[in-house]
């Protein structure tokens, strides 16, 4: 029987992950909620998929049929009819949305904006999937932390251990929001070290990384600037480590120069070249002429499509904690495979 799944906030994250669930065969999408009318309304109705109100006030419900559209119900009528939730509320919310989970006693999935201690277990499909298996809820770690998480961790269990220390250079807000900025800076992250790459530990503690951040006036992509120090008698060189990543899920290797790939305004029009939805790139981006092994010291760039790395990510965490399939690679090619036949890709 499939898999029931809702999805608590249909915004940028929480639309691209109806796809992906609607797109696999395991899976049936029972509903998705918005706050109130808008366009995502519009959107959910357009694919088809049940309306429901994020609360359970009749006020904010019948605001919905006032707007035009039909709501089948509060947060609560939705999941009844579930087996699991992901929610993709904006990561202020959690508290009061996992006791709601939980007094309706259904799994649950929140995203990387959410701090590790709301829900006590992260999730990063190559890193920890199996400890995932069946438990009652998990948190998607974020868009960096994921792309750091796919690249580091096949080198971890290359080399048996890892100190890494990068940057992140960060986008400045999303295509679809003008609230946020810089516009014409460069903004520091004053929190030092940052949270991004010592969050890597909650789904891989044996990697030792931290990290510093900063925001850039660009709403596309994130760039990581990685430099890994490898254990002595590693036995790696720069051609083996680019081989495993090529034979790594979920990460693209390419040479910047030969391709005409050398920012990421090209890998972005390269994954609309290639007829991805709203231009988005599922795979960790890694410039094959940036990577290079000196010594015990490994520098690479990488660069992370910030609102769709994620997406089958929540896809394999699902069945994690549904228990129905116990092994992350098979997740990953069923999960990536149903969604390329999904868009015709
Ligand atoms: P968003 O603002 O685009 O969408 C959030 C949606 O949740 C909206 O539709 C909003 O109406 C709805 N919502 C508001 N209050 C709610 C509530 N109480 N309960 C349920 N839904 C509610 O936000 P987003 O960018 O999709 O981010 C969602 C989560 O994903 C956050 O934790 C964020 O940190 C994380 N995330 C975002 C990105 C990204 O690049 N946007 C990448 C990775 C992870």
């Amino acid at each position: 029987m499939a898999i029931k799944v809702a999805i608590n906030g249909y915004g940028t994250i929480g639309k691209r992950v109806a796809d992906a669930v609607d797109a696999q065969d395991d899976m049936e999408l029972v509903g998705v909620t918005k706050t109130s009318p808008s366009f995502g309304c519009e959107l959910a109705q357009r694919k088809g998929f049940p309306l429901f109100c994020t609360s359970d006030s009749a006020a904010s419900i019948a605001a919905f049929a006032t707007g035009g559209f039909e709501c089948h119900g509060g947060i609560s009528d939705l999941l009844a009819l579930a087996d699991i939730v992901i929610d993709c509320s904006p990561g202020i919310t959690g508290d009061e949305n996992i006791a709601r989970y939980r007094g309706a006693g259904k799994k649950f999935i929140f995203q990387g904006g959410e701090k590790h201690a709301l829900t006590g277990q992260s999730f990063s499909s190559s890193a920890n999937y199996s400890e995932n298996l069946g438990v009652a809820g998990t948190r998607v770690v974020s868009c960096n932390t994921t792309g750091l998480s796919r690249t580091l961790v096949p080198l971890y269990e290359a080399c048996g251990s890892l100190k890494v220390e990068c940057t992140m250079i960060r986008r400045a807000a999303d295509p679809g929001d003008s609230t946020k900025g810089p516009i014409n800076a460069i903004k520091p992250v004053l929190e030092v070290p940052s949270h991004h790459g010592p969050d890597v530990m909650t789904v891989k503690p044996e990697i030792e990384i931290n990290s510093l951040a900063v925001a850039v006036p660009t709403t596309i992509m994130h760039v990581h600037s990685i430099i890994a120090d490898l254990p002595e008698g590693h036995g790696m060189s720069t051609d083996s480590v680019l081989e495993m990543w090529k034979a790594t899920p979920r990460v693209i290797v390419m040479s910047g120069v030969e391709n005409r790939i050398t920012s990421t305004a090209e890998v972005m029009e390269m994954a609309r070249d290639i007829g991805r939805k709203w231009g988005d790139l599922h795979e960790i981006f890694v410039w094959e002429d940036g990577v290079s092994l000196l010594g015990d010291r490994l520098y690479y760039f990488q660069a992370i499509h910030q609102e769709s790395d994620v997406i089958p990510e929540n896809v394999d965490a699902i069945r994690a904690l549904m228990g129905v399939e116990s092994d992350w690679r098979a997740s990953v090619a069923k999960t990536d495979a149903a969604i390329k036949a999904y868009y015709g890709i």
